[in-house]
């Protein structure tokens, strides 16, 4: 039996119904535990609410009374400094009216007939007890931008929406903007807030024609949690016609993701799942809805998957370090001067997994901070192996994820693996994705400061993918730039890109910084760079990333066409 809390008869509970039998038999359930007071419709309540005010507790409310019905008394109350404070479970024999009074400000509600005495008892005593804690639905934490609720409330209220009220089936909508970091570069802040604002505007009109709340979860992302719509492209519509005749002139592209209600699914995995259609949606503004689907559960199944096999991995040395050469191209023939370390991973049972779907996941939560680890372990002991084993220095670059940089020790963990392996600071070199630098500048440039103050070349990977613009290499900490592949790939046909590729080498060149050019793949590519000065190139022209073994062979070609002795 569910026993109430022990509560002195002092609270005062004031229950407002029109049926006399309903007053009779609430007041039968709480006389033994409450001092009680009845109204029979709005009117009378909220005079008797005035009277109380000091000490009343809790009102119970019917919302269909004559007079003046709940919803009225609901509006009322939470208009008033005074009577907002006073929580109110809504009694109601009629389903679709519960959620709109929990939106009013009710704290809970009581469906008739009352039969349960203990389950209201029990109510009644948590809701005296959560208001007398201040954690009223009514003081519900809300985003000063958007008037949406913040994102810990959210998350509260649809738990207890998921916990309380099965009977709903609440769909998870995920919304969000496309490119929103740099339509606030380009447009200013205040574009961006104005955006926001009549995007909360139009959710918010949205729930007022249906059951549902919702919330600025992070900068530009939106959750709902709302009764089942038919037709949810319509709502996508529908703020994007608000935001398009704001903005005439900037394009704003939303996107949304949804799944829909399951059965005993938390109001955590569902939008989790609506986020990840949201992500899926990114950049595919033909098809900006997209609902969670059976790739997607493969996907999250895989990726939960490869999250537990990640330690046995490493453990069991599943990870294979790989090595692409870079061919310095201003020499006669091009001249092996380093290579990139990249992994792959042999799993035991899914074969070879591409880089492309596990390093995403794990920079997604820190765990890419292993991986990066051991790739460096290997790649140092295999730098100062070459020089054994051939009397060759080819200097090795590592790849660096932005969860290392988050590493204090990150410095003298990389000093301590040169010295492990008896290598120099030019031998292990780093690369860095260029967005690292624009998300989040300020710490990582003092890192990568520090670890090029303490002798370490930092590259600059995938130029070009990110939002820096090129009078901001002059201040950052880079020795190298590695260009994107996406603007080698035409550059035969694409004369934009061509002249981009260009004036990006003579610009370095200025500042002192190395160019390399990334994905050649053809000979044509190849001749271009060569005539518009490009000094470094990687790329399956020359060839693919390859195991050590056959590396090997490359470096022996290279020493052999030097002429030196095996
Ligand atoms: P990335 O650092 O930009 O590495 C270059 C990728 O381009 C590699 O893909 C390489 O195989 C591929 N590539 C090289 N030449 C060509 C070409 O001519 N044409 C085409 N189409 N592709 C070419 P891979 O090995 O699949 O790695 C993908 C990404 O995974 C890497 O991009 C890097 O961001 C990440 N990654 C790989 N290994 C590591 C690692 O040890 N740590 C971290 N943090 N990331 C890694
Ligand atoms: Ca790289
Ligand atoms: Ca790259």
């Amino acid at each position: 039996m569910i026993k109430p809390k022990q509560i002195e008869k002092n609270h005062l509970v004031l229950v407002v119904d029109d049926q006399e039998i309903n007053r009779d038999a609430l007041g039968i359930i709480l006389e033994d535990n409450y001092e009680v007071i009845y109204a029979e419709n709005g009117k009378i309540a909220l005079e008797l609410i005035n009277e109380h005010i000091e000490d009343l507790s809790l009102v119970m409310l019917d919302l269909m009374m004559p007079v003046m019905n709940g919803f009225e008394v609901l509006e009322a109350m939470s208009a008033s400094e005074h009577m907002k404070g006073i929580p109110v479970i809504v009694l109601t024999a009629e389903k679709s009216a519960e959620l709109k009074a929990l939106q009013m400000g009710a704290a809970d509600f009581i469906t008739k007939p009352f039969d349960m005495h203990e389950v209201i008892l029990a109510r009644v005593g948590r809701i005296i007890e959560l208001s007398e804690g201040r954690q009223l639905i009514s003081a519900a934490e809300r985003d000063r931008l958007t008037g949406l609720y913040s994102r810990n409330f959210f998350r509260e209220y649809a738990n207890r929406l998921f916990t309380y009220h099965k009977e709903l089936k609440l769909d998870a909508l995920a919304i969000n903007i496309e490119q929103f970091h740099s339509l606030n570069a380009l447009n200013g802040r205040e574009f961006g807030n104005d955006v926001l604002r009549l995007m909360g505007e139009e959710i918010r009109a949205f729930l007022a024609e249906t059951v549902g709340i919702a919330s600025r979860y992070d900068a530009d992302s939106f959750y709902i949690y709302c009764i089942h719509q038919d037709d949810y492209a319509e709502v996508l519509d529908r703020l994007q016609k608000k935001v398009n005749a704001f903005s005439p002139n900037v394009n704003v592209h939303l996107r949304m993701g949804v799944e829909v209600w399951i059965d005993g699914v938390d109001p955590t995995q569902l939008f989790d799942r609506a986020r990840a259609a949201c992500n899926m949606a990114r950049g595919d503004y033909q098809h900006p809805l997209k609902e969670y689907n059976d790739d997607m559960r493969k996907r999250e199944m895989l990726n939960q998957r490869l999250l537990n096999d990640l330690r046995a991995a490493i453990a069991e040395e599943q990870f294979e370090v790989f090595y692409q050469p870079k061919y310095n191209i201003k020499h006669n023939p091009p001249k092996l001067v380093s290579a990139e370390a990249l992994i792959r991973w042999r799993h035991p049972e899914l074969g070879m997994v591409s880089p492309g779907s596990f390093i995403p996941l794990f920079e997604g939560n820190g765990l890419i901070s292993l991986v990066d680890s051991y790739v460096w372990r290997k790649a140092a002991s295999q730098v100062s192996e070459w020089v054994k084993k051939y009397n060759y220095k080819l200097p090795v670059s590592v790849n660096l994820s932005r969860a290392d940089v988050f590493d204090l020790s990150l410095v003298n963990r990389l000093k301590k693996l040169l010295e492990d392996n008896g290598l120099s600071y030019n031998e292990i070199k780093l690369e860095v994705t260029e967005s690292a630098y624009t998300d989040n500048a300020n710490q990582l440039l003092e890192v990568i400061s520090g670890l090029r103050n303490a002798g370490f070349q930092i590259e600059m990977d995938d130029f070009g993918s990110g939002y820096s613009s090129l009078n901001m290499l002059s201040s950052m900490p880079i020795d190298v730039i590695k260009i994107d592949m996406k603007f080698i790939r035409d550059i035969e046909t694409n004369e934009t890109d061509r002249r981009l590729v260009s004036m990006v080498i003579d610009i370095a060149k200025y500042l002192g910084v190395t160019v390399v050019a990334e994905g050649v793949e053809t000979e044509g590519q190849l001749e271009i760079l060569k005539t518009i000065g490009c000094d470094i190139v990687q790329g399956y022209y020359f060839s693919r990333p390859l195991p050590v073994a056959e590396f090997e062979m490359l470096i022996e070609r290279e020493i052999g066409a030097k002429g030196e002795k095996l």
